[in-house]
């Protein structure tokens, strides 16, 4: 399974997280599946009232949803909502604890959420990235979380697919 990321929503990212280095940053990511991947072609940053800390930040939510529903209306539910991204300034692209219960917590209301994560050397100027997938196994009478890891892969959008 691969997630195909737009290159344009990899700078995007990488300027928002550079812009607010050393805080984290981050934002929700957004695009649609295709049978066993997904394609990633935007994203969205924190919204203007996130708060920003040295090792996390929390999101301007109710802008985050609005934005959400406004894209999904005007791309005719093409566009949808796979997840959240965020920057580890200076850290490594490996998901944390936390991470991983903010994965959990978004999988209760959206199927197989992303969690894509950028880091950076220090230098500001080369960012990598890690992404993962949250999914809920449900049994009856056992009930299960498992976070997998997903590969990345590179693409250039046509310009006309650019979201305004
Ligand atoms: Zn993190």
């Amino acid at each position: 399974m691969t997630v195909w990321l737009a290159n344009t929503a990899f700078r995007a990212m990488c300027e928002e997280g550079a812009a607010l280095h050393p805080l984290e940053s981050g934002g929700i990511v957004l695009g649609w599946r295709a049978s066993n991947d997904t394609v990633v072609i935007d994203v969205r940053g924190p919204g203007p009232q996130a708060l920003h800390g040295r090792y996390r930040f929390l999101p301007d939510h109710r802008w985050q949803v609005a934005e959400i529903h406004r894209l999904f209306e005007e791309t005719c539910g093409d566009i949808d909502y796979l997840g959240d991204w965020h920057s580890h300034p200076d850290g490594s692209s490996a998901i944390s604890s936390e991470d991983r219960a903010t994965l959990r917590r978004i999988s209760r209301r959206v199927h197989e959420p992303l969690m894509l994560i950028i880091a950076d050397d220090g230098s500001q100027e080369s960012w990598i990235t890690g992404c993962w997938k949250g999914r809920r196994h449900r049994g009856l009478i056992y009930r299960r979380f498992e976070v997998v890891i997903e590969s990345i892969k590179l693409f250039e959008p046509p310009p006309n697919w650019t979201i305004e």
